[in-house]
């Protein structure tokens, strides 16, 4: 197989990463591509069994320099001065053929100086959620890593059973963390963090050069991209579950799937991770925490803000004060064009919001509410309209909503445009990612798994109702787990 690398991270001081390779592995066995991202980056077309052994980490190309990297991390507020890639392997970088430049890590492919007691190894389930969730997501048209490759390695790791082992192939626009920052703020080396800072500018965010002060200018754009995707998670129910300090990307893209999950019925302080006891990443904490993360993020970099500090601190403050400004905001623009509203007034704001309390008060279905509204202005029949059409308090709010949309100076079918493109039909719900998991764990039938992502592809189009429906009772799940 025939791939070009052209590394740069590894050109970095050597405190920046380990040199690292892969552990190989009994078995490898190819169970999910994704030939168009292959496409992208010009992979040629090779056998199932030479991919296995390329991403499994089996067999390695002249070009790579895989290499484990140093990060830092708050885990659920508690600072944790170094964690590093445990468990993950970055195999070098290449580019997609709009000269794009993308990281290509394994996950799960062995321990590394940063492993601590851990084995350096995934198991299968929690990386085909990674794989199904990470492509939904895309799809959807929110910023998140891609999925190339998922290889079953032919051993068991050991977890409260042993489970089979699988290797994931992440793609990404990089592997810069807020915690990146932290592991050399914490140390106080100022020179790697400036090397840092240059380095993520460079590759994420070239513009901020131009401006009198470059390294604010980062920080707005980082503030930029990461209130787009946690806002971009709201509108679609997604509850990440894991937001710490190491699980944040510097691009904006949503990174690490653990314990991540879409809400069924609307539950505004819902919470799946079997391990966020305290609800600190609930899905309406999103916004808060990933202001405390930037917040992190702006203090390791602090001294380069400025290097007086009452200045900089001020800077600073001046900063966090606009991320939860532009969130807000964000958030109320993208919530109103999922009813139809592309530029929403006082008003509309408040008709969302009571929206929002009448799915709550009614458990409701965060997907299908929407699509329900869809059709009900299309005048169409939705087969799922079941839990919605006797409902009293939706009726009443539909009739203040579609006189409101009289006021509109648009057709329905512009309003309608705005709102097929905000409300997807399927989303990867919960249920369903567990039975793909469970066929593919018990089984070793993947055609569940490869079902439900070829419907969530095409997330706005209509598909099979039973990948719409939300559980039934006995269906539920309500727990998640991370799997590390
Ligand atoms: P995560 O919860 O996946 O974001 O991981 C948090 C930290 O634990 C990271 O430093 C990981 O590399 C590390 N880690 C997670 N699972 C393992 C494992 N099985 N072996 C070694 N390190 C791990
Ligand atoms: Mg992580």
């Amino acid at each position: 197989m025939k791939l070009q690398f052209q590394n740069t991270y590894s050109q970095l001081p050597s405190a920046f990463y380990s040199p690292c390779r892969p552990t190989s592995v009994a078995h490898p066995t190819l169970l999910l591509f994704n030939d168009p991202l292959a496409e992208e980056f010009g992979f040629l077309p090779s056998t199932e069994s030479e991919k296995a052994d390329f991403f499994s980490g089996n067999k390695l190309s002249q070009e790579m320099e895989p290499i484990s990297l140093a990060y830092a991390g708050h885990q659920f507020g508690h600072f944790v001065p170094s964690l590093g890639d445990g468990r993950a392997i970055l195999l070098g970088e290449i580019l997609n053929s709009k000269n794009q430049r993308f990281d290509l890590q394994l996950k799960g492919s062995g321990r590394t100086p940063f492993s601590r007691g851990g084995d350096g190894r995934a198991a299968l389930g929690p990386m085909i959620r990674e794989y199904i969730v990470s492509e939904a997501m895309h799809a959807l048209g929110i910023s998140s890593t891609r999925s190339l490759a998922l290889v079953s390695t032919g051993e068991p790791v050991a977890r409260e059973s042993l489970l089979p082992g699988a290797i994931f192939t992440r793609v990404a626009a990089s592997h810069l963390r807020v915690g990146t920052f932290e592991y050399f703020a914490c140390r106080d080396d100022y020179k790697s963090l400036k090397i840092l800072a240059e380095y993520a500018m460079n590759r994420h965010y070239p513009e901020a050069f131009e401006h009198k002060n470059p390294y604010v200018a980062f920080l707005r754009g980082v503030m930029d991209r990461q209130t787009t995707t946690i806002v971009d998670w709201m509108s679609k129910g997604f509850i990440h579950g894991v937001m710490n300090t190491d699980n944040f990307s510097i691009s904006g893209e949503t990174i690490d799937y653990g314990p991540c999950a879409f809400m069924d019925e609307f539950s505004s302080g819902k919470v799946f991770s079997s391990i966020d006891r305290n609800g600190r990443y609930a899905y309406n904490q999103q916004p808060a925490i990933g202001l405390w993360n930037y917040l992190m993020l702006c203090k390791s970099l602090a001294f380069l803000v400025s290097r007086d500090f009452t200045k900089s601190q001020n800077i600073i403050s001046q900063l966090d004060s606009e991320f939860s400004e532009m969130i807000e905001a964000k958030l109320k623009a993208k919530m109103a064009l999922k009813i139809g509203f592309s530029s929403p007034e006082g008003q509309d704001v408040t008709l969302v919001n009571s929206l929002l309390e009448v799915m709550e008060q009614n458990s409701l279905d965060f997907t299908l509410t929407f699509t329900y509204l869809q059709a009900q202005l299309a005048g169409e029949n939705f087969a799922l309209e079941r839990e919605f059409v006797e409902n009293e308090p939706l009726n009443l709010w539909m009739a203040s909503w579609r006189s409101r949309l009289k006021d509109l100076p648009l057709t329905k079918e512009q309003i309608l445009k705005v709102m097929s493109q905000e409300n997807p039909r399927i989303i990867p719900r919960n249920h369903r990612i567990a039975e793909a998991i469970e066929a593919a764990t018990q089984q070793d039938d993947l055609s569940l798994a490869k079902n439900l992502l070829t419907a969530l592809l095409s997330p706005y189009d209509s598909c099979e109702l039973a990948l719409m429906e939300p559980p039934k009772l006995e269906q539920r799940v309500q727990k998640t787990f991370c799997g590390t």
